[in-house]
């Protein structure tokens, strides 16, 4: 559990979500249960008509329609089969604040991919999407919260402005965190994530307009109408349907979270804190912030020694610390980008977890400003 001894503070919830626990019950009895969705006995279709329950949640807490849901293992795979559907082989336009897995799906597919640049402020401007647009480009993609920086992007305005260009929106860190429709958003597809909102890990979902022409990432059996092969996470996806059923209570928690993470905020810009992203328009759960000329890494080792789990945009790669590539795309030195920090709060978080970190950080500072 990432919240199991009593003394850890775990403000880490863009990187897992704490577990629901209704989510987590649910999981585990179907764990316990079993059964083949495809199976024609009695068991089978319990298990199916559990699968087909969590669909319906999913729908309603998106105000889609069922059949428009694919289940998958996670927003990973989502954004592949969406993107092997749309843009396999051609010219697709997508943010430089993508999330790897975007990227990733991408270089898989074979797509030629033109990047649109953020501002310092990791503000993307929809005429810079339309100025990458080339006659021949088949999709656009642009997220619609950002993970590290928490900054909301205009998805509704992009979509217009690129249309008739179809656009793939990773909405997973908007998903329980502001209102979520992708009907009024007007993309194509989007994809979805189940740890983010307090489902296990290893579940997700695909939304795509009807009549959407999707290509299997996942080729073999006819599972969900033939567009992702594999018996189904029955128990992943149970608990990612009790979930969303939850996103109107996770929602409720945003305001109170926005005004603590807002006082987080003052206290640690006291404290030399540097600000990033576009405090305007922002998820209400996320700080992203560095202390000049301090690494990071160091102070997110030092939190963690103290029960504090906070994160840093930062990757571990052939053992060096490789900076956040969102924090370079807006323009930040390296050295700048490895200062990367990000506290994010979730609906458990207290004044008591705020209060935890803002004692720790301190003393930490002081050690490694006088190293
Ligand atoms: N997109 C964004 C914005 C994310 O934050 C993440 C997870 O960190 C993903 C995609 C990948 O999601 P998953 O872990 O479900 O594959």
């Amino acid at each position: 559990m990432i919240r199991s001894a009593a003394v850890r503070t775990y403000l880490d919830h863009n990187a897992s979500a704490i577990p629901s626990v209704a989510a987590s019950e649910a999981a585990a009895e179907w764990l316990r249960r079993g059964g083949n969705p495809s199976s024609v006995h009695g068991a089978g279709r319990e298990a199916r008509a559990a699968v087909e329950g969590a669909r319906r949640s999913v729908a309603a807490s998106l105000d889609v329609a069922p059949a428009e849901l694919v289940f998958c293992s996670g927003a990973t795979e989502a954004l592949h089969l969406a993107i092997a559907g749309l843009a396999t082989g051609r010219h697709v336009v997508a943010s430089a604040l993508e999330h790897p897995a975007v990227f990733g799906a991408l270089r898989a597919s074979g797509a030629r991919v033109r990047q649109v640049r953020p501002d310092a402020g990791g503000r993307l401007a929809p005429a810079d999407f339309v100025a990458a647009l080339a006659p021949e480009t088949a999709l656009v993609v642009a997220m619609a919260a950002h993970n590290e920086l928490g900054n909301l992007f205009p998805v509704h305005e992009i979509v217009a402005a690129v249309a008739p260009v179809p656009v793939l929106c990773d909405a997973v860190q908007a998903w329980g965190r502001v209102p979520l429709h992708p009907q009024d958003l007007g993309c194509t597809a989007l994809a979805l994530s189940g740890h983010k909102i307090g489902a296990p890990s290893g579940v997700g979902a695909l939304w795509s307009k009807a009549g959407t022409q999707l290509r299997p990432w996942i080729e073999g059996g006819p599972q969900e109408r033939g567009r992702r092969a594999g018996t189904e996470n029955v128990a992943g996806i149970v608990g990612l349907g009790v979930a969303a059923a939850e996103i109107g209570t996770r929602l409720g928690q945003m305001e109170r979270l926005g005004e603590l993470r807002n006082q987080l905020q003052a206290a640690l810009v006291g404290l030399g804190g540097v600000v990033h992203g576009s405090p305007e328009a922002r998820l209400p759960n996320t700080l992203a912030l560095r202390f000049p000329g301090l690494e990071g890494e160091l102070l997110l080792q030092g939190l963690d020694l103290a029960g504090v789990c906070i994160s840093s945009g930062s990757a571990c790669s052939a053992g060096a610390i490789e900076p956040s590539p969102s924090l370079l795309a807006c323009g930040l030195t390296e050295a700048e980008a490895r200062g990367g920090l990000r506290v994010s709060l979730g609906p458990e978080t207290q004044a008591a977890d705020v209060e935890h970190l803002l004692s720790a950080l301190p003393p930490l500072l002081e050690r490694a400003r006088c190293a």
